[in-house]
């Protein structure tokens, strides 16, 4: 391993797509950059595996949200990676008896009831000027609202009850969802494969009492006119990097916007033939604690197991295959027990004891929706933060991730102008 360089103009922390951002932002100009990651490998939470040799699996994220104004799809374009935009199955295309159709369109019709009234809420919560936690939009007594708290799970990794409505209300989405066929983390790394990396670089403390940034790393120390944080909120808000002075409103701001839990996990499925490409199971479970399923992405022989909030992580500490064996019991309970033979576990997530994520992706506490600013704003004009947390309306997204990453580049490019005229 070559040694890291001793003086640079600008570090940036952290090799995810936000990361990546920053440094292609600054591949032309001119300064010296480099990008110190904790891991042996780029990405972040964007990371494929080859779960068998046909089953690729995109661990971290998968899906090209708001595909239309996505930042990464012209990317994808570039590098000669396929785009599938066959529509995501979560609301058609639903399998078997478990979840029968009239039920279920019961429940998406309480669950768009649901986002028409969080979005009623927000406009009066901005109103009062106050923020309320968006488990006070569900309709009282509804019997759908344990799976609308579920579907909150997914998607922000956390129960209605911890999440803000102004922030809820904040995020962005065109409802168009692709994907990338050879997976959206090797788009990532591919992406990020001419960047100036040096990996297993830990960054334990960033000192900017002096004229220059001291960073310290498990590499060894070197120093920087301007650093770009990009590491998940959670690893701010444990001090697993220290500042020195200490930044207390950053730390604040990043506790505001803990990264709620999303796990996922493959199966592979013998005689695949006997299930349809790109179906949805699930069932009316009334339950929050319950997964979502897409059966034979790609076409692959595979199920992919969705899970979230409290249930994901008390599933991560039931310990390594609980993810996989509470996704088998599920579908068997569905459509039954002959499946049990033909599922094999292949992979699982367990993204909250990953010590370099230490969760999913973010979401506002309530009362913390303005935290997002906050942790966004550069320091001294020395320090710029970067991360899906930071995205105004895109956070919780690897595109979000991205396109903040750009934005501070570009705060370091139009602080140094002056210096630099
Ligand atoms: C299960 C799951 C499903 C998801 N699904 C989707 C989806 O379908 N679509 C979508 O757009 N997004 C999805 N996401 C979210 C998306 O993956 C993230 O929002 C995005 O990848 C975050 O990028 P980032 O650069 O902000 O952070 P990260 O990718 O976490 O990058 C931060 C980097 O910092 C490194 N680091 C941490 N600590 C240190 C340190 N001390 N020193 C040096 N380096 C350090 C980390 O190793 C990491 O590489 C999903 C995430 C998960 C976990």
């Amino acid at each position: 391993m070559s040694s890291l360089p001793s003086n640079v103009d600008v570090a940036i922390i952290g090799a995810g797509a936000a990361g990546l951002g920053a440094a292609h932002a600054l591949k032309d100009s001119g300064l010296s950059v480099i990008v110190l990651e904790a891991r042996d490998r780029v990405g972040g939470r964007a990371h494929t595996i080859q779960a068998a040799p046909d089953v690729v699996f995109d661990v971290g994220c998968g899906w090209l949200h708001s595909a239309d104004e996505n930042s990464f799809v012209p990317i994808a374009e570039q590098l000669g990676f396929a785009i599938d935009k066959t529509l995501p199955p979560w609301r058609e295309r639903a399998y078997g008896k478990a979840f029968p159709q009239e039920d279920r369109a019961e429940f998406i019709h309480a669950l768009d009831t649901f986002f028409e009234r969080a979005e009623q809420a927000a406009i009066e919560a901005r109103r009062a000027g106050r923020d309320l936690p968006a488990k006070l939009a569900l309709e009282p007594g509804n019997r759908w609202n344990p799976m609308i708290d579920a579907i909150s799970t997914y998607i922000n990794g956390a129960e209605l009850d911890r999440v803000s409505i102004l922030d809820m209300d904040a995020y962005e989405d065109s409802n168009i969802n692709w994907r990338v066929r050879r997976g959206y983390g090797a788009l990532v790394a591919a992406y990020g494969a001419a960047c100036p990396l040096a990996f297993n670089a830990q960054v334990t403390l960033i000192d900017h009492s002096g004229k220059r940034v001291r960073i310290e790393t498990t590499r060894g120390t070197l120093t920087a006119d301007k650093v770009i944080i990009t590491v998940p909120t959670n690893l701010i808000a444990d001090e697993a990097i220290r500042f020195h002075p200490a930044l207390p409103a950053k730390l604040d701001a990043a506790r505001g916007l803990p990264l709620g839990l999303a796990d996922k996990v493959t199966l592979a499925l013998a005689e695949p033939d006997a299930l349809p490409k790109e179906g949805n199971l699930r069932a009316a479970t009334m339950r929050t604690e319950m997964g979502t399923y897409h059966l034979r992405p790609f076409g692959q022989p595979c199920i992919e197991g969705f899970f979230g909030g409290r249930f994901a992580r008390r599933l991560e500490d039931a310990g390594d295959g609980a993810l996989a064996a509470a996704a088998i019991d599920e579908i068997v309970s569905f459509i039954g027990n002959d499946f049990r033979r033909k599922l094999k576990p292949l992979a699982e997530s367990r993204w909250a004891l990953d010590p370099f994520a230490r969760g999913s992706y973010s979401h506002a506490l309530p009362g913390h929706a303005g935290d997002r600013a906050v942790l966004a704003a550069p320091v001294d004009g020395r320090l710029f933060f970067a991360g899906e947390a930071t995205s105004p309306n895109f956070f919780s997204t690897a595109h979000g991730a991205r396109d903040s990453g750009e934005r501070a580049a570009k705060e370091v490019l139009a602080d140094l102008k002056p210096e630099r005229d």
